[in-house]
């Protein structure tokens, strides 16, 4: 059916089918509420490359029923190391059976997600161009073609640039002074001298930092963060990445191999970014009436601790499972009413709000930790520190979450 024909009044309307608007869409028709996706891209596809996804992103792909199909050809790894850019050990640590770290090719985790939704609930194209919160709380979405959508319940899962968080008031993203390049590096022939392991490289003039792990046995992962002023992080771009990438390389040791993993990206694989974040606050609810945000709309995040994807992730576990318990106590999701709905949104935003609040500003510190610029006292106290923390905390605690979608 078009876009145009439907009837939203008895839906959840979904903001953006990225990471967390498709989880929760695929969330939701696990629990019974009907929902549809609104994405404004002309087809599923996810910038970025890879991501890591750590043991409580597997949790929430668990629930959501994809994790199987993931761990196909995703590679388990094994171990984390942090280095410097010498070569020089500082820290890390041997996974334990519990904690699951593995990369995957984006877009196979978009399309694994997608496939899990119910049939016509996905719409593409479908660019929402404003958004507005009436006198009753209620959220209207308004389409290019001028058609208002009015849900019973819309979720901003929009991005970092979310035009529903526009529409809640929420202040802007803040630039961290950091640019991050994401790429994949494909091996016909398999991995040269693969191993499973993440390593992570830091050093240089500019403070950056490195990321290497395998996503399957063909496919490498290379990240490089750097810090760049504001004014030049607004042109730098994908084109501009892979020169830089090459610069980059040459004050990293010979034993990581960078120019045969950068002699393997294609142009298309690689995609720059300027980093940006928001922490939200610790013990306030970050939506309205009956609208509410998930994802980077609700908390965006610099990549330091390689969780914004997985917040998506359980974000969309945790708002499916409190609206299925409040349904459960309306009678069905047809009885619900905006009331009941509101105080569960609520409920949801002030559980989620402490640990996405935490995880933004220790992610915010991580970077500046790891991208510090040369100076060799600072660089001397940060390669302490990590030796020491690496040995007296697990580096992953803040993975541990498992939230049932179904009591
Ligand atoms: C360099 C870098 C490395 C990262 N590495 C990791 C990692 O290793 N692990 C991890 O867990 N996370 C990582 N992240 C974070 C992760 O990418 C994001 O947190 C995650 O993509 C958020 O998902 P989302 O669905 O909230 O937003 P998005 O993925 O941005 O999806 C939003 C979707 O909404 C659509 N949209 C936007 N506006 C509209 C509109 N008006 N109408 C309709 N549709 C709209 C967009 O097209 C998009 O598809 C990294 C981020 C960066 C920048």
């Amino acid at each position: 059916m078009a876009l145009d024909d439907i009837d939203v009044s008895d839906k959840v309307l979904i903001c953006g089918g990225g990471i967390g608007g498709l989880a929760l869409g695929v969330a939701l028709a696990k629990v019974g509420i009907p929902a549809v996706v609104l994405e404004r891209g002309e087809q599923l596809r996810s910038a970025g490359a890879g991501i890591r996804l750590q043991t409580n992103a597997w949790h929430a792909l668990e629930q959501l029923g994809v994790a199987d199909t993931l761990r196909k050809e995703h590679i388990r790894m094994e171990s984390l190391e942090v280095l410097r850019d010498n070569g020089r050990y500082l820290g890390g640590a041997t996974y334990r059976d519990d904690e699951e770290n593995r990369g995957v090719v984006r877009n196979e985790l978009i399309i694994a997600l997608a496939a899990q939704l119910p049939n016509g609930s996905l719409y593409l194209s479908s660019d929402v161009q404003s958004v507005k919160i009436d006198e009753r709380g209620n959220g209207v979405a308004v389409l290019r073609n001028g058609k208002e959508l009015r849900p019973k319940l819309l979720v901003g899962a929009d991005g970092v640039n979310s035009r529903v968080t526009k529409a809640l008031g929420l202040s802007s993203v803040t630039y961290s002074g950091q640019v991050g390049i994401r790429a994949i590096a494909r091996f016909k022939e398999g991995i040269p001298n693969f191993d499973r392991v993440t390593r992570g490289i830091m050093g240089g003039p500019n403070g950056e930092f490195d990321l290497l792990f395998p996503l399957t046995d063909k496919i490498m992962y290379y990240a490089s963060v750097f810090s760049l002023p504001e004014v030049e992080a607004k042109t730098f771009n994908n084109e501009k990445a892979l020169q830089y990438l090459h610069s980059n390389a040459k004050h990293i040791a010979e034993q990581f191999n960078i120019p045969l993993w950068l002699s393997h990206i294609k142009p298309e694989d690689i995609y720059a970014h300027q980093l940006k974040d928001r922490a939200p606050d610790k013990d306030k609810a970050w939506g309205k009436g009956t609208v509410t945000l998930i994802g980077d709309a609700a908390h965006p995040t610099t990549p330091f601790l390689g969780q914004g994807g997985a917040m998506a992730l359980e974000d969309s576990v945790e708002l499916a499972a409190m609206l299925n318990s409040m349904t459960k106590s309306e009678g069905g999701w047809e009885k619900a009413s905006p009331q009941a709905i509101a105080e569960a949104l609520r409920a949801f935003e002030l559980k989620r709000a402490p640990r996405c609040h935490d995880m933004v500003q220790l992610a915010r510190n991580n970077g500046a930790m790891m991208c510090m610029k040369r100076s060799w006292l600072g660089v001397l106290l940060r390669d302490l520190f990590i030796m020491v923390a690496a040995r007296l905390t697990r580096v992953s605690f803040y993975t541990n979450w498992d939230v049932k979608l179904a009591a």
